[in-house]
């Protein structure tokens, strides 16, 4: 985590111009006041919402969560601290006078004019007041919200803005926070280390608007730091989580999937890799595998040591830590990638979303909210498949071996098909770059002669025969028996042939010529199944996984050598009526 941090650290100082210190804040209230420090007016500001919604308008402001070490916030904050409005939390200082404390302290180091307005003004005016005077003095609007942020403009300057004071604040945030000394892991400095880290993580979906506080996963290298946090003094934590919000805040650094949040950036900001997860394009996964099976340099060089990745989920009002990348587990992310891509390559398909690829785990009937069903260790694993290279756990392929079974499509949808696919090939050839082209089983391989190969060939031969009986048959044999012969090959097998002979023979009789094809090749994949394979009474799931697909290959050649065959008959016809036609000129 110590190395993530660092990056994020860097990542933040790269894309974000927010101060240390400071962060998004919505202000809605100012009070003017000239160079001497006189009242000179409240305004409400807006963010362009009406009437309640608005926030008011939005400003890049010191900032600091209360209760932990610091008690006010500097020249911001809400009505209990800047005028002293009521309040029924109990608070070891009270808040004004704090509030007024800080400024003062401001105005001493930094020795702006503004600063020392503002000062002019509490010693002058405000600070003596009692609430009831302050609304009257100030004349503040009945809808006056004391929850809500109050700031200074000082002759049209809003002090927070000005440099010295952003110094001011980070200086004094970076070293008044946290109770615990020591080095920090991201700066280097001597100092302060936090015990949480306060600022919120940002739009992460299944969380509060407000931001989920960071947390740490049950990783050791996390829990190594006890409460859950790395060494890491304030300024640096909060330009972590700088960081974190850029990257979620940004379609090219992130991907959200049902809960998760996965987040990838590289040290050079080269976006193309999130496009590849989100809207590959064909062309360019072609490139990139050409480049790492030919070792050709193209577009898409990444360097292991500049790829980071992140993964968070909201959990229990937290934003949870599922994974992340570290230096020395990042290899062969090209390859890693590329090897993605392939493994799910099926004959003249186009490459899957890592989205769709999730879908194929639920009952997907085209609505995106129907993504709420996805298990989140579906789309983890197959992120750490695409960038780590970790085979995706084969207990998997029962989520999508069930839709498989239970939907009996015609054309098992690709999304399935692939994914079947790739939690076959990531665990058969885990770690391969070259292949033989038979290995990655993109159409019908007639040389493949692994026994649950071969049944779901069976399978589909019979489907075709018993449809060139009776094309209207309501119970097919796939609707009876395409799952019990997927797991239970011997016995599912047996029933098949079986009903594939009865239908032979009454084939026989109606179509003598498809009869003796459909008798020839059923015979011949039959023959090349010893029973004795059949033995074990139950396939593994990597057997599953071969048998549907080889069911899916068999089923689209069948499917293309009839269609051939249809244009060839009408070719034939065409040739017949142009030679009528010759013959009556
Ligand atoms: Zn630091």
């Amino acid at each position: 985590m110590g190395s993530l941090s660092r990056q994020l650290v860097k990542y933040a100082e790269k894309e974000s111009t927010i101060p240390k210190g400071y962060s998004k804040v919505n202000i809605p209230y100012i009070i003017h006041l000239n160079s001497s420090g006189e009242f000179k007016g409240l305004v409400t500001t807006s963010d362009g919402a009406n009437g309640k919604k608005d926030r008011g308008k939005k400003y890049d402001a010191p900032f600091v969560r209360k209760g932990i070490a610091v008690a006010s916030c500097l020249l911001v904050d809400n009505a209990e601290y800047v005028l002293g409005a009521p309040t029924k939390k109990r608070r070891s200082e009270p808040a004004k006078p704090t509030f007024i404390a800080l400024v003062k302290e401001c105005a001493e180091a930094t020795k702006e004019p503004t600063v020392e307005a503002i000062c002019v003004f509490y010693k002058e005016t405000l600070e003596k007041m009692e609430w009831d005077e302050v609304v009257t003095y100030l004349e503040l609007p009945e809808d006056f919200d004391t929850s809500k942020k109050i700031t200074f403009s000082v002759s049209g300057e809003i002090p927070f803005e000005l440099n010295s004071v952003k110094a001011f604040w980070a200086d004094n945030i970076g070293t008044k926070r946290g109770t615990e000394t020591g080095i920090c892991m991201v700066c280097g400095k001597d100092g302060a280390l936090v015990s949480t880290i306060e600022k919120l993580v940002k739009g992460i979906r299944g969380g509060q608007a407000s931001g989920l506080y960071l947390f740490s996963s049950n990783r050791p290298a996390f829990k190594h730091y006890g409460g859950g946090i790395p060494p890491i003094c304030y300024v640096c934590s909060e330009k972590m989580m700088d960081g974190v919000n850029t990257l979620i805040a940004n379609d090219n650094t992130r991907i959200h999937i049902n809960k998760g949040t996965y987040l990838f950036w590289t040290k050079d900001g080269d976006e193309s890799i999130v496009n590849l997860f989100t809207k590959p394009d064909p062309k360019k996964v072609r490139q990139l595998i050409k480049s790492v099976e030919s070792g050709e340099e193209v577009h898409y060089e990444v360097n292991e040591s500049d790829f980071y990745f992140l993964i968070l989920a909201a959990n229990g009002g937290r934003a949870v830590v599922r994974d992340w990348s570290d230096d020395f587990e990042l290899q062969n992310v090209k390859e890693n990638i590329a090897r993605y891509f392939r493994y799910q390559e099926i004959k003249d398909t186009e490459p899957l979303t890592l989205k769709s690829l999730t879908l194929a785990t639920i009952r997907f009937t085209g609505k995106m909210s129907e993504i709420e069903k996805v298990n989140q260790i579906v789309p983890d694993a197959l992120f750490r498949f695409a960038i780590k290279g970790t085979p995706i756990p084969l207990y998997l392929a029962r989520h999508v071996l069930d839709r498989i079974y239970t939907e009996k499509n015609k054309r098992i949808p690709q999304r399935q098909l692939a994914l079947a696919k790739m939690i076959l090939l990531s665990n058969t050839l885990p770690n391969k770059v070259v292949y033989e082209r038979s290995e990655l089983m993109t159409s019908l391989d007639e040389g493949r002669e692994s026994t649950a190969y071969l049944c779901g060939r069976i399978f589909v031969t019979a489907e075709r025969i018993q449809y060139a009986v009776n094309p209207n048959i309501k119970h097919t044999v796939r609707d009876r028996l395409f799952k019990r012969t997927a797991i239970y090959p011997k016995d599912g097998i047996l029933r098949v042939l079986t009903e594939a002979e009865a239908h032979l023979k009454k084939l026989r009789r109606d179509k003598p010529g498809l009869a003796y094809t459909l008798d020839r090749e059923l015979a011949e994949l039959a023959s090349k199944l010893s029973t004795a394979e059949l033995k074990p009474m139950k396939f593994s799931l990597e057997e599953q996984l071969e048998f549907v697909l080889s069911c899916h290959y068999q089923r689209s050649h069948n499917f293309a050598m009839m269609k051939a065959a249809k244009v060839r008959k009408e070719e034939a016809q065409i040739i017949d009526e142009a030679q009528i036609i010759e013959e009556a000129a």
